[in-house]
């Protein structure tokens, strides 16, 4: 599932479109938008890209007259710059075209995920209520998010309304660099814990885009690519072993993450 260093990279990807003019928007899958077609050519055709804003697991394509095209990639979606007149891929859904036969395309195996209009950016984050994006959120605003939490930490970490853009991947890599178990509850973390955590965090992230979220491209060290139950830690000799957390599979090293009590 796309998370926050996934989507970052469909930013980039996108980025080759901003100053171009949307030409037509084609849905090849009916079911998938839920607008009327003209309603998407009523605010888009014409308008140039703007500018490009993540939040979370969310882009938005702004456009010239501050509509934007709010884009959530569910499990599977994907954004694709094509300059070149390519195939149309497989599971593409929504196609904008642009000025100089180049193209975005969103495709995605699976049905999740949306394209919708938001007239105010600001307010459909709000209506959403997402909260900060992780990369954005301050060391004292996560401190306060952290203590006002009563949940496990992992809960916490992929909470959207609190901190967005982390999923269940990218929580258990934070938690095993952190060493802090995936059941640990947060009011039970030191300061230096949290510190850490916060830490880690960004640095998980931000090292994840850098490898265009592609899992053979990180670190050995790291344990997202082991993330799989009876699979020798990269840290010890131990096993990462799998944890069910609000019905999701975690996978996690029992002797680098103990839980305190
Ligand atoms: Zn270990």
């Amino acid at each position: 599932m796309p998370e926050l260093p996934d989507v970052e990279n469909y930013k980039i990807e996108a980025e080759k479109a901003v100053g171009s003019a949307i030409r037509s928007i084609d849905i090849t899958d009916k079911k998938f938008v839920d607008l009327k077609k003209s309603d998407l050519d009523k605010y888009f055709i014409g308008k140039k890209i703007k500018d490009l804003k993540r939040q979370g697991k969310f882009l938005f394509l702004e456009t010239e007259g501050g509509n934007a095209i709010a884009i959530h990639f569910g499990m599977t979606g994907t954004l694709e710059f094509d300059d070149s007149n390519q195939e149309v891929p497989r599971y593409a859904k929504c196609i904008f075209q642009l000025e100089n036969d180049r193209r975005l395309v969103y495709s995605s195996r699976r049905k999740l995920g949306k394209v919708e209009i938001a007239t105010d950016t600001e307010q459909y984050i709000h209506d959403r209520e997402l909260g900060q994006d992780a990369l954005e959120i301050s060391k004292t605003g996560f401190i306060e998010a952290l203590k006002k939490s009563r949940s496990s930490i992992k809960g916490f970490l992929t909470n959207q309304s609190v901190i967005a853009g982390i999923g269940n991947v990218y929580a258990d890599e934070i938690l095993f660099q952190s060493r802090i178990h995936p059941r640990e509850q947060t009011k039970d973390l030191s300061d230096k814990q949290i510190g850490e955590l916060y830490g880690k965090m960004k640095k998980v992230l931000e090292k994840a885009i850098e490898k265009q979220a592609d899992v053979s491209r990180l670190p050995g060290s790291w344990l997202l690519p082991r993330r799989k139950e009876g699979e020798e830690c990269p840290q010890c000799s131990g096993r990462v072993e799998k944890i069910k957390i609000s019905g999701r599979n975690g996978y996690y090293c029992p002797d680098c993450q103990e839980k305190s009590t």
